[in-house]
């Protein structure tokens, strides 16, 4: 099945104009938020250039069928190294795909190599294939997705033309998750910000969760030095495939508090923790608005390292020991 993604409409016209002017770059950087639908995106645009009906992308002939699969041999996906413990796409890979270039498509009219998460690359990958992204085979396009354009060489994203998703609002997605049964579906797209991939995998009893990781975190910040030591620890503890998703949604429900203090403190309203307004108005006397902005700075650097493979206790060490000083200097500005 080939789904049009949620959202992003004037981009998406934008791309399917250009696939049909055949003017579309050779190297695209679709980049945007994680779950908002830059992958959806790719394999969508892979079906729209080689459908061959009327109305296309169909969903029916035969490449809309083989593409979504990951059935078509002219729709590459690279993606992380299975064989790599780190999650690296790695120079090996980058020789492979090459190789692969050398031969003619099967059957495509256009050729697409879809590279995700495309910020794995390892330095010497992106630059094996540096001067294929630059002049890649004839009716060959390279899509890169990346939640992290920072990540990249300067030299990839020079080479590429930037195609910036931006969340969807939740006036869109609301009917959207209604459709697919989603129970509480406001409250969802509000937890989702703005992505349906997150939307799709945050049912309400990963609300829940979500809300248990986020009192953690607010109990971690109000406890001593042992507590919020403790807090991390326990957060990163096993390999990096378990913690790492409660590590990133420790972050995001921190970064979700932040904002709601700096609503709160521009005379705005609750939008993430309305069951937490007792914390909400005492952050904002604890931080004040400069303890806002240092602290969202702070969780900034957090994700930049998290996305660059650093230890995830490391991170959150110095992430709580931050926010809390931000919390303490506050408290002693006041009296
Ligand atoms: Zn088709």
């Amino acid at each position: 099945m080939t789904n049009r993604p949620l959202g992003n409409e004037r981009l998406l016209n934008r791309l399917q104009a250009l696939t049909q002017d055949d003017r579309l770059h050779p190297c695209l950087l679709f980049e945007g938020p994680v779950g908002v639908g830059k992958a959806t995106a790719a394999v969508w645009l892979a079906c729209l250039a080689n459908c061959e009906a009327e109305g296309a992308p169909c969903g029916a002939c035969w490449s809309c069928r083989q593409i979504p699969n990951g059935q078509h041999p002219d729709v590459i996906l690279v993606t992380v190294d299975p064989k790599k413990t780190a999650p690296i796409i790695s120079v090996a890979q980058a020789r492979s795909l090459q190789q692969q270039l050398m031969v003619k498509p099967f059957h495509a009219r256009k050729r697409f190599v879809i590279i995700d998460p495309a910020d794995a690359m390892t330095a010497e990958a992106a630059n094996a294939l540096l001067k294929t992204f630059e002049d890649p085979p004839s009716q060959t396009h390279f899509i890169l997705v990346t939640g992290a354009p920072a990540s990249l060489l300067l030299t990839v994203r020079s080479r590429s033309q930037r195609v910036r998703f931006a969340p969807v609002d939740t006036a869109t997605m609301v009917p959207w998750l209604q459709q697919r049964g989603i129970e509480q579906p406001e409250r969802v797209a509000r937890a989702a910000e703005g992505c349906p991939g997150r939307a799709l995998s945050l049912d309400t009893s990963g609300i829940d969760a979500w809300r248990a990781s986020r009192d953690d975190l607010v109990e971690a910040l109000s406890g001593g030095v042992a507590s919020r030591l403790n807090y991390a620890e326990t957060l990163a503890r096993g390999d990096r495939a378990k913690w790492a998703p409660r590590v990133n949604e420790a972050v995001d429900a921190l970064s979700m508090m932040l904002s709601d203090t700096l609503s709160v403190l521009d005379g705005g309203s609750i939008r993430y923790n309305d069951d937490r307004r007792d914390v909400i108005e005492l952050w904002t006397q604890m931080l004040g608005r400069a303890g806002v902005s240092r602290a969202v700075v702070a969780v900034g650097e957090a994700r930049e390292r998290l996305e660059r493979f650093v230890n995830g206790r490391l991170v959150m060490d110095a992430l709580i020991a931050n926010v809390h000083a931000q919390m303490h200097d506050a408290d002693l500005d006041a009296v």
